[in-house]
């Protein structure tokens, strides 16, 4: 978890921030998102009129699963942070705050304790570097349609198991012709 509380930097005057670094966190993210280390984060908590900006960098080893030849491997990202914070409780009062008529209902909130909770942020952000179709590196080959070998490794000429030996290597021969262009 990565709770920070705030109540120091909600009595400060707008302007003033904190800088907050991160390193080797660990954190759970949720099923969706599977973290194969901690992150780095490097932040700044910014007293604004209204809140709290949480402005920076994380950076976080992100395992996925290769489109092409379905290996696991480890994308190493890193994604930018830009968010506000909007108090929920009066830090005098511990009164509710209501939120005003233009404000979204999915804006931010420190919770009532004056904690910020970062993790949701960073899953938020992480989950949109999830590729279409993620690949282990660009040039994958992927696996080979018939055997499901990976074309990567070993030869791949599988012109019929039951074709003479003979005619395979005349069969390479003509492949080879074709690549030449006639
Ligand atoms: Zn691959
Ligand atoms: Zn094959």
């Amino acid at each position: 978890m990565t709770d920070l509380n705030v109540a120091g930097l909600l009595q400060a005057p707008p302007g003033t921030s904190r800088d907050l670094r991160l390193r080797d966190h660990y954190v759970t993210l949720g099923p969706d998102l599977e973290l194969a280390g901690p992150l780095d984060a490097d932040l700044v908590l910014q007293r604004t009129n209204r809140g709290i900006l949480v402005r920076g960098m994380v950076r976080a080893p992100l395992r996925r699963t290769c489109a092409r030849c379905t290996d696991p491997f480890v994308d190493e990202v890193a994604v930018a942070i830009d968010e506000e914070f909007l108090p929920s409780v009066d830090l005098a009062s511990g009164a509710p705050i209501g939120r005003d008529a233009g404000e979204s209902e999915t804006a931010n909130r420190i919770n009532e304790h004056h904690e910020i909770e970062l993790d949701p942020i960073f899953h938020d952000e992480l989950s949109l570097t999830e590729p279409m179709h993620p690949l282990c590196r660009p040039d994958c080959a992927g696996l080979c349609p018939a055997c499901g070998g990976k074309l990567d490794v070993g030869v791949h000429e599988h012109s019929g198991d039951d074709i003479d030996p003979r005619l395979a290597a005349l069969g390479a021969l003509l492949s080879d012709g074709d690549a030449d262009g006639r």
